[in-house]
């Protein structure tokens, strides 16, 4: 009979496994708060406005999109000013915000519907509604998704919507907060009710920012994360950058190897 000898390194077999803790919503706000500072929330446009404005900005960076709304509003004076442009005009002042040719008909085409469902584009009386009704109510408006509803009704009215950008959704997933298989469509209704009404602005700041700053889509700080102590997707992300360091170091080419110099003395 074959007996294996013990190295003694061994955890003893009933022994379970540490388990890594799994961060919370409450994490993120305890941790954040305090490196990123506080997140105040400031009103920014009229609701009206912030529909436009969310609309430049899809798929265009913050610059190009803050260019183009300016331009507009520069050119039309106000919301009504659009409204009463044609697709054309419109187009020619959001040009510098690029995808002005889809974009253009987007905002006409919403602004109408505002016109005719109400006779004009003041949409405060949302803040009065509840949440979930005041969400329903912009969703029904051809193009306007969760994201856009959250963003008018968090950043315009100062209600406690979630909207969830490409970097919450990242940093949410890569944190565990949500699962693999959850769409942002879905990770607005999950995220939002992990924190207090009055959390959801900084919560949504903080995700942000540590999207922008450290949790980057590619080459992610790991090494440099608060988080690092449970978050999931840390091991993946320093093996991922750690097999590209190799690869990248496999393609460099070789130094040429210089021939010694002879020396004064080889040369008698
Ligand atoms: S440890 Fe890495 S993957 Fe996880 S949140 Fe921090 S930066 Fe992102």
């Amino acid at each position: 009979m074959t007996t294996t000898k013990s190295t003694g390194d061994e955890a003893p077999p009933s022994t379970p496994r540490a388990k890594r803790p799994k961060i919370t919503a409450h994490d993120v706000m305890e941790y954040m708060a305090p490196e990123y500072g506080p997140a105040e929330w400031q009103p920014r446009y009229s609701p009206a406005e912030e529909l436009v404005y969310t609309i430049l900005s899809q798929h265009t960076s913050d610059l190009n999109s803050e260019r183009a709304f300016l331009n507009l509003m520069k050119t039309f004076k106000s919301v009504e000013g659009v409204a009463d442009a044609s697709v054309e005009e419109i187009e020619k002042a959001i040009l510098r915000g690029g995808l002005a040719k889809q974009k253009a008909p987007r905002i006409k085409d919403i602004l109408t519907q505002l016109k005719a469902e109400l006779g004009n584009f003041d949409l405060s009386f949302l803040a009065e509604m509840p949440l979930e009704d005041a969400k329903s109510w912009l969703k029904r408006l051809n193009g306007i998704g969760p994201k856009t509803a959250a963003i008018i009704l968090c950043f315009s009215l100062g209600m406690p919507a979630m909207p969830v950008d490409t970097h919450i959704f990242r940093v949410s997933q890569r944190l565990g907060l949500i699962g693999p298989k959850i769409n942002a469509e879905r990770a607005h209704d999950i995220l939002e009710p992990m924190v207090a009404p009055e959390e959801v602005f900084p919560f949504h700041m903080y995700l942000i920012r540590h999207g922008r700053q450290i949790c980057r889509a590619q080459r992610p700080k790991c090494s440099e994360c608060l988080m690092g102590w449970g978050c999931p997707a840390k091991r993946v992300m320093e093996r991922a950058a750690t097999n590209a360091a190799k690869q990248k170091a496999r393609k460099r080419p070789a130094a040429k190897k210089k021939s010694p110099k002879s020396t004064s003395k080889e040369r008698i």
